[in-house]
């Protein structure tokens, strides 16, 4: 094993962050502690958060330029990603490679494998860093990320975005609304939302004062993140450490070169050492040692609903071992629905089918992967979706010009090519249904015909591009409703399409249980922090709604504090006198 310095930034030296991309030389500086020191008087507030605008990217853009230039410098720079424990950068020896989905003999890093040895250590960096991170005052802990989040609306910005777009493929658009823009809207609404939930105090008296203490858990968090948007990388294990605790995070095997430098940039930011901990790695290892420890004070997941159940059935049996009973937060599946009522618009309905169901490959959660569509509109809309389908462009995400990249590796390749052989031997396929891996993994946007609403690909997460329609009969509206209610075993996302109001308020009420994010006459995809906060329900999460309030009440235990002013001095009660 060797370790190298981690490039810290200490905490208010106003020193220059390290530009993106640089190599990590530096050696880390000892930072005295803060814990329990405020060294400013006043009322504090946050800066008032705004969603971070959306960069175009058009042709002859300035921005558009940046981009592409950083995206021809990181194809070739092929950079070493270490595991970050308790600040130093540790190398293992046990490495892997991350390749372009694209191009997948393109090898973008290499990246080490955590040990047992190393999650251990991991656990003590955390515990450590602990003792001094949970006593900062939180305007200071905010400070850390507000800077993350301007550092990544600007310096940062063509990194990330670059990384995400090589490592996941993501288009520029993709890419920019997630990895730049709901990131920094993460990081600037948290700090928000967490200056809202510390306002939140008891009631007092003129004789005593109640205060609530928003603890931070007393063991550590254990952030697990999907390969599938950069931005719940970065949230999950730092809307923990805001609230004081202290991370173990394990990022995405399939999304690692963005994953690193999300951890670059919070270390630019002036995170201080141990308080988020990069351990990337063998899954199952990781969180068995992990899930086991007495010191698991909650869980941060995101990804798929099978990995989430057999965490928490671990969890469940290891309830002996803890100290205290951890917070599980996870948001897993979809089968994320549209229904259009026979007053739906065609060219609305047919424009948030292609966009809900093909924007970055199907692999949304929310992605739309199942549409109901009444007899009478199917022909009229399966035409128009068809004819945007055929002007889609496919290819490498660098050509700016396509739409359409590759799905994320040879898993996922396989996994979706066996549905479209299945589709092609029990429903029809309109549109699409071919793949090819010569040299990135592409498949292509495919809509599938069934006649059956409870037939296989009406049911199970595909994670694709592949979108499943049944026409149902217009006279069967409410029994249709029913049929979507019970289909699926997730609630993720829904969207209803009608111009009839009635119908709309009858798919909110039959629906209510069916989505923890619902839309009407829009696509269920792209929600943005602060105006839809998601997360599903049933098989799809625990729906704690990643960058709210409700979100970052999981990560804190509060301690009711009572001061009397002027205690009794007689312990007895008027009741307790003689009648006369
Ligand atoms: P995944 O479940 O394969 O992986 C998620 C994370 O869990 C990764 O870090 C992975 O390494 C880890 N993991 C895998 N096996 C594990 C094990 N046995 N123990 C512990 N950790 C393990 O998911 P993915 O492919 O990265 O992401 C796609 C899934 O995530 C889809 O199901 C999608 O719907 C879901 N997702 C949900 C939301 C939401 O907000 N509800 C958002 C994004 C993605």
């Amino acid at each position: 094993m060797t370790t190298t310095a981690a490039p810290h930034v200490p905490h208010g030296s106003g020193a220059e962050a390290p530009m993106p991309g640089g190599s990590a030389t530096s050696a880390p500086q000892p930072v005295p502690s803060m814990g329990g020191v405020t060294g400013f008087a006043g009322i504090r507030r946050v800066p008032a958060p705004v969603n971070e605008p959306v960069r175009g990217y058009a042709p002859g853009s300035p921005e558009r330029a940046a981009l592409q230039a950083r995206l021809a410098s990181m194809a070739a720079e092929r950079v070493e990603i270490p595991l970050v424990i308790g600040g130093e950068h540790v190398t293992t020896g046990d490495v892997a490679q991350a390749t372009n989905p694209c191009a997948h003999r393109e090898v973008l890093a290499d990246w080490h494998r955590a040990r047992p040895e190393d999650v251990q250590r991991a656990v003590a960096a955390a515990r450590d860093a602990h003792r001094d991170w949970a006593n900062w005052a939180w305007e200071d802990r905010a400070a850390v990320f507000l800077r993350a989040a301007e550092l990544l609306a600007t310096t940062w910005r063509d990194t990330i975005n670059a990384a995400t777009m090589l490592g996941q493929s993501k288009t520029a658009h993709q890419a920019e609304i997630d990895s730049a823009c709901e990131l920094i809207d993460f990081f600037r609404f948290n700090c928000h939302f967490a200056q809202e939930l510390y306002e939140e105090q008891p009631l007092s008296t003129p004789a005593m004062w109640n205060q609530m203490d928003y603890r931070p858990l007393e063991g550590f968090v254990y952030a697990v993140t999907p390969f599938n948007f950069t931005a719940i990388a970065g949230n999950l294990p730092a809307s923990a450490a805001l609230m004081g605790n202290t991370v173990v995070w394990k990022p995405a095997s399939s999304a690692m070169p963005s994953a690193w430098q999300v951890m670059r940039l919070l270390e630019a930011a002036g995170l201080p050492p141990g308080v988020i901990n990069f351990v990337p790695g063998d899954p199952k290892p990781i969180s068995d040692a992990l899930l086991a420890h007495p010191d698991l004070g909650g869980v941060h997941f995101t990804g798929s609903t099978g990995v989430f159940n057999s965490m928490w059935e671990t969890i469940g049996r290891n309830m002996g071992r803890y100290r205290s009973y951890p917070r599980i937060v996870g948001e897993t599946g979809g089968k994320d629905f549209i229904l259009a009522h026979p007053s739906a618009d065609p060219q609305a309905l047919a424009v948030g089918m292609v966009r809900g169901a093909f924007e970055y490959q199907g692999q949304k959660c929310s992605a739309a992967s199942r549409a109901y569509v009444p007899k009478s509109m199917w022909p009229d809309v399966r035409d128009r979706v068809v004819a945007m389908m055929r002007e889609l462009q496919q290819g490498d995400v660098r050509d700016f010009r396509n739409f359409v990249g590759a799905v994320i590796d040879e898993r996922s390749f396989t996994k979706i090519s066996g549905y479209l052989d299945d589709a092609r031997q029990n429903a029809t396929i309109v549109q699409g249904g071919g793949a090819d891996r010569a040299t990135g993994w592409f498949v292509e946007p495919t809509l599938v015909e069934t006649a059956d609403p409870a037939y296989r690909l009406m049911c199970e997460e595909i994670f694709g591009p592949v979108l499943t329609v049944y026409a149902y009969d217009d006279a069967k509206w409410e029994e249709t409703l029913g049929t979507i209610d019970r289909t699926s075993t997730y609630a993720l996302t829904g969207a209803v399409f009608a111009n009839d109001r009635r119908a709309v308020k009858q798919a909110m009420v039959a629906l209510r249980h069916a989505a923890g994010n619902f839309y009407v006459n829009d696509k269920p995809t792209g929600a943005v922090v602060g105006q839809q906060p998601f997360g599903g329900a049933r098989g799809s999460g625990t729906n704690d709604k990643a960058g709210s309030k409700l979100n970052l009440v999981r990560w804190v235990s509060p301690r009711a504090v009572k001061e009397t002013f002027v205690p009794p001095t007689d312990w007895t009660y008027p009741f307790l006198g003689a009648d006369r």
